[in-house]
């Protein structure tokens, strides 16, 4: 090659490298920025924010007054025998001495089996009620035909529960309108029970009293990944609902928050292409509570704030175009609009809903506690007198719980709380 030519392609070839390296630069330093400053991010607490209510085991505190509480459990007349195990557990390792009411809500009315067998095993007061048609029915504004066919399209993708129009009417209810019903209206407090659970260790605490002693206004038991398809929608709509009402990143809210790695134009795209981002081009980790649990304060629920929030996701469609749970509402709501401190981990309950079950840490450790007189004595298992959990009796003794606790440890952080796992 003559010279000349060999010298020019040497400097262009340079020319390039040089390009090829300085032009990445801004957009690396610029993604490196975003991750770091992103408004998703909030510091987490110095101090921890939240503790166990109890540790090992200790007598029923009975003498002190009840809250204005009660159990709610939402059931069709075919799920009796699910309801009865449910209630004889929650019965069992904590009614037993505390006899607070269960309010039974159904959409249809009650079969009178049901209510005589779950009356004939009652600790507390029962009452059986119907949902009415305005809290469980399409509202005006949602275009019902369309709605049908989006649902029978989302049970033929095998979107779980997305195919039967009870479940996304269910998940709406809970969402947003079960606090409103007439019967829980005498109510403060509410521990939300379903069929089939079960308590797999004594509670012999007031836990409603606990949330009120501590300024809680939230508690799970379970947190873990929500499924994704179940709702693209979501994450952006509250996001959005976030950036409109100018509200500030909490802990909970950067738990749940992945930011972008991706440099500034391409995660516009992203963020405008896939599901589960906000306009930052940020994602949903899809952690949330596990709402089939919970035991909450019901001035959450029935806040401005929480009302104007469920108002705003009810007119986007996605009970019924998509197929938005309760629990990521619950959750994302809590996350927005609670102060941390509000929200607690009820690490001393055992907890079942199958197929997953979470077990407090220490519960099978240490030394044997001396007491029966918990009324479970043919449960007694070696809890530790500083552990967690009193009398438990779970599925695997080494385990916490089945799941991946990726969730709880987010969770954990948001609360500053320091954990073994
Ligand atoms: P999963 O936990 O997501 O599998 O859903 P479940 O089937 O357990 O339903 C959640 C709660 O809603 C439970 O308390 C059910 O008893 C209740 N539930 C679900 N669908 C209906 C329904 O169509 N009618 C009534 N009355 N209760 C329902
Ligand atoms: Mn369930």
């Amino acid at each position: 090659m003559h010279p000349f030519f060999a010298r020019s392609l040497r400097h262009v070839t340079i020319r390039r490298l040089i390009i090829a390296i300085a032009v990445p630069i801004p957009f690396f330093l610029e993604s490196l920025w975003h991750a770091g400053t992103s408004a998703n991010i909030a510091p987490r607490p110095l101090q921890p924010l939240d503790a166990p209510f109890t540790t090992a085991c200790q007598e029923p505190g009975v003498t002190a007054p009840r809250e204005k509480a009660a159990a709610i459990m939402l059931a069709r007349n075919e799920d009796l025998a699910g309801a009865k195990q449910a209630i004889e557990s929650w019965n069992l390792q904590f009614n037993q001495w505390f006899h607070y009411p269960v309010v039974f809500l159904n959409d249809k009315p009650w079969a009178n089996e049901f209510i005589e067998e779950l009356s004939a095993i009652a600790t507390g007061n029962v009452s059986f009620e119907v949902v009415p048609e305005s809290m469980w029915d399409y509202p005006d504004f949602i275009d019902k035909a369309a709605a049908k066919v989006s649902i029978e399209e989302q049970g033929r993708k095998h979107v779980l529960n997305a195919g039967m129009e009870s479940y996304h009417q269910m998940c709406r209810f809970y969402s947003g309108q079960f606090y409103d019903h007439p019967a829980l209206q005498p109510f403060q407090y509410f521990w939300r029970i379903e069929p089939h659970v079960a308590f797999t260790c004594a509670i012999p605490y007031d836990p409603f009293r606990a949330m009120r002693e501590h300024g809680k206004k939230y508690g799970y038991a379970i947190a873990l990944w929500e499924l994704g398809e179940t709702s693209p929608s979501l994450f952006r709509a509250v996001a959005d609902y976030k950036v409109l009402h100018n509200i500030r990143s909490t802990s909970f809210w950067s738990a749940m928050v992945d930011t972008s790695w991706a440099p500034w134009p391409l995660r516009k795209l992203l963020a405008s292409m896939l599901p589960h981002r906000d306009g930052h081009g940020d994602t949903w980790n899809h952690c949330h509570f596990w709402s089939n649990f919970e035991i909450a304060d019901f001035a959450f629920f029935r806040s401005k704030e929480y009302r104007d929030f469920f108002d705003y996701l009810d007119r986007k469609g996605g009970f019924f175009f998509e197929r938005w749970g309760d629990s990521p509402v619950h959750s994302l709501a809590a996350a927005l609009l609670l102060d941390p401190a509000e929200i607690h981990r009820f690490d001393d309950i055992g907890y079942r809903h199958p197929p997953f079950w979470t077990c407090p840490q220490n519960a099978r450790e240490g030394q044997m506690l001396e007491s029966t007189s918990l009324g479970t004595a043919d449960n007694l298992s070696g809890e530790r007198e500083d552990g967690i959990g009193c009398r438990c009796s779970c599925d695997e003794d080494d385990k916490k719980a089945n799941f991946d606790n990726f969730c709880f440890k987010k969770f954990d952080q948001a609360m500053g709380v320091k954990r073994q796992w």
